[in-house]
């Protein structure tokens, strides 16, 4: 599973840089087509739902997409082929 930003629903609120306790989150630095300036990841294959959801099968974190107002947060699958990127981090 990996992390992904809908850049079609977020407006930029920066809320969910503020909840993350891994600071997954950056604040973005330049407005995307719609003027919006979406936020960064920063190796989101640190977020313990990525990497540990599958695992487990049930959500461990959740706080962003909780706070998100627009449900613009979500995880995916990858595409076939698509490396799984995972990160140990305490
Ligand atoms: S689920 Fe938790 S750790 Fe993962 S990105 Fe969201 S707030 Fe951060
Ligand atoms: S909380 Fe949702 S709408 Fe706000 S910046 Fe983050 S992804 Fe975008």
């Amino acid at each position: 599973m990996k992390l992904v930003i809908d850049e079609k629903r977020c407006k930029g609120c920066n809320l969910c840089t503020m909840v993350c306790p891994y600071k997954i989150y950056k604040p973005g630095k330049k407005p995307n087509e719609r003027g919006i300036v979406v936020p960064e990841l920063d190796r989101p294959e640190r977020c313990p739902n990525c990497r540990l959801q599958a695992l487990y099968g049930r959500t461990l974190c959740g706080m962003c997409q909780m706070i998100c107002p627009d449900q613009a947060i979500s995880w995916v699958e990858e595409k076939p082929g698509e490396k799984k990127k995972v990160a140990i981090e305490f």
